[in-house]
C-alpha cells in the first residue's frame, strides 16, 4: 500500500523520492536520522536514470528553501510554546527553537533539496521518456 500514490507532487517531496519517476530513493539512506551520512545522495535515481545533481552547485538554491522550513518550524515552537506553557523566560524559547530545529535539521536539509530538485525535475508517468530508457535508444543503433 502506498501512503501517496504516483503522480502527486507531495510524494516525492515528503517521502524523498526521485521527482521524475516518484519511484527511486533521493537519498542512500531511507532514514534521514541516519547517523553517518545522512545527506549522502546516489548520483542517478535506480528505478528512472535521472541525474540527482543537474548542475554543478544545483543544491546552493536548496539552503533557501530549507532556510524557509526552518523558520516555519520556529514560528511554529514559538507560538506552542507560548499557548501551551507558562510563564517562559526568553531564554527557554531560545533553547526550545534551538533544540527543534536541530532535532529537525537533518528531515528539514533532504526536504529541502528534494523540493528544490521537484521544481525543476516534472513528474513523467510514460517509462519511455525517462532518462535511463532516452540512453537505451541512442545506444541501441551502434
Ligand atoms: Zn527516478
Amino acid at each position: 500500500m502506498r501512503i501517496i500514490p504516483k503522480g502527486i507532487l507531495l510524494r516525492p517531496i515528503l517521502l524523498h523520492k526521485c521527482p521524475k519517476c516518484h519511484e527511486g530513493d533521493l537519498f542512500t539512506h531511507p532514514n534521514p536520522f541516519h547517523i553517518n551520512g545522512y545527506f549522502d545522495q546516489p548520483e542517478l535515481c535506480h528505478h528512472c536514470g535521472q541525474k540527482f545533481e543537474i548542475e554543478p552547485g544545483f543544491y546552493y538554491g536548496a539552503m533557501y528553501v530549507n532556510y524557509g522550513a526552518s523558520i516555519a518550524i520556529s514560528v511554529a515552537v514559538f507560538v506552542a510554546m507560548y499557548v501551551l506553557g507558562s510563564p517562559w523566560e526568553p531564554i527557554d524559547y531560545i533553547v526550545g527553537v534551538g533544540l527543534a530545529l536541530f532535532l529537525m535539521s537533518p528531515y528539514t536539509f533532504r526536504s529541502g533539496r528534494s523540493i528544490w530538485l521537484t521544481i525543476f525535475v516534472p513528474y513523467e508517468s510514460n517509462p519511455e521518456k525517462w532518462p535511463k530508457n532516452s540512453a537505451k535508444k541512442v545506444e541501441q543503433p551502434k
